[in-house]
């Protein structure tokens, strides 16, 4: 008998992967949790049968995540990552010696017990030092910060379910006065392949803009999300995530990355004509000199 993990990606599509071995299943307070073993991709979780990461592509969101926004800020001192239960972005974060002290707010303690015990290539760094680990919903964690934060890495589910509230204009607003005066915000920003990914990556992308004076996106390949094409969000108080970076600088930090490298930061931010359009539909008429 063979067993496959299938997820739709529209009603039309899907994406199946064959699995060795289920691992872990589980039903927390918030979403089930679900860890398989494959041959394909490795082991990977699935949160109410979505796919979250694999070990195999995991450091190209991971890597993506993190080191665009540690580029354009590599004095980033104090980083609130937000969702990320399971460790992967704190991990990448965790190799800047500047970094001195990370928040990470997970709405689900379940995620993060189950991702220690099956998934340590990402949760093996979730004990460091550095490190508080707050269970906590984000959306009500930002209202209490302000002035903060270096970089908030915004690692969250999809705009639904617990994720739902981290799409929202009060949650931009709230980052915005969280961060510094010169700081950075990341998010997932969904992909602008399928019609309703591209929706709700135009809402975000409106609500981002409507929030933070500088609010770019870039793209990666990843091949367990829908479409395999993915959007980051960038947005900032004054630092352009191309044009104010040393990245000289980035480069003598020595850091070996498999995904990352400054001339695909770079390049990462020129993007197809039809996500451009896409962006622009929502985003204010520029002003005439
Ligand atoms: N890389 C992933 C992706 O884009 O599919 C995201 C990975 S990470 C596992 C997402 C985490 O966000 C989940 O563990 C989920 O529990 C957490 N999360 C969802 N809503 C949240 C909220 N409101 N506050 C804090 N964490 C939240």
């Amino acid at each position: 008998m063979e067993l496959w993990f299938t997820e739709n990606h529209t009603k039309n599509v899907k994406l199946s992967i064959k699995v060795d071995r289920q691992l872990y299943s589980g039903k927390s307070e918030f979403q089930r949790i679900d860890i398989f073993d494959s041959r394909e991709f490795g082991r990977f979780l699935t949160l109410d049968g979505y796919m979250m990461l694999t070990e195999k592509d995991e450091f190209i969101y991971h890597e993506m995540i993190t080191h665009v926004p540690m580029c354009v800020n590599p004095d980033a001192r104090r980083v609130l990552v937000i969702g990320g239960g399971d460790g992967g972005t704190v991990r990448e974060l965790l190799r800047y010696p500047a970094i001195e002290h990370i928040d990470l707010v997970e709405i689900d303690e379940l995620v993060v017990e189950v991702c220690r015990k099956y998934l340590p290539q990402t949760a093996g760094c979730l004990g460091d030092p550095r490190l508080t680990i707050h269970y906590e919903d984000g959306l009500k964690f930002v209202r209490h910060c302000e002035d903060a934060y270096d970089l908030i890495i915004v690692d969250s589910t999809d705009p639904f379910g617990p994720g739902e509230g981290l799409f929202t204009k009060e949650f931009y607003g709230n980052c915005y006065k969280a961060l510094h005066d010169d700081g950075i915000m990341v998010n997932q920003h969904e992909s602008p392949f399928y019609t309703q990914d591209a929706y709700a990556m135009q809402r975000a992308h409106k609500r981002i803009v409507d929030s933070f004076p500088i609010s770019r996106v870039y793209q990666a390949h990843i091949p367990t999300y829908p479409s395999g094409h993915w959007l980051f969000g960038f947005a900032s108080k004054n630092r352009h995530p191309v044009k104010d970076v040393n990245w000289v600088r980035w480069n003598a930090l020595g850091l070996n990355t498999r995904y990352y490298n400054t001339q695909l930061h770079a390049g990462a931010f020129a993007l197809p004509n039809y996500v451009e359009e896409m962006l622009r539909d929502v985003e204010p008429e520029p002003i005439e000199p």
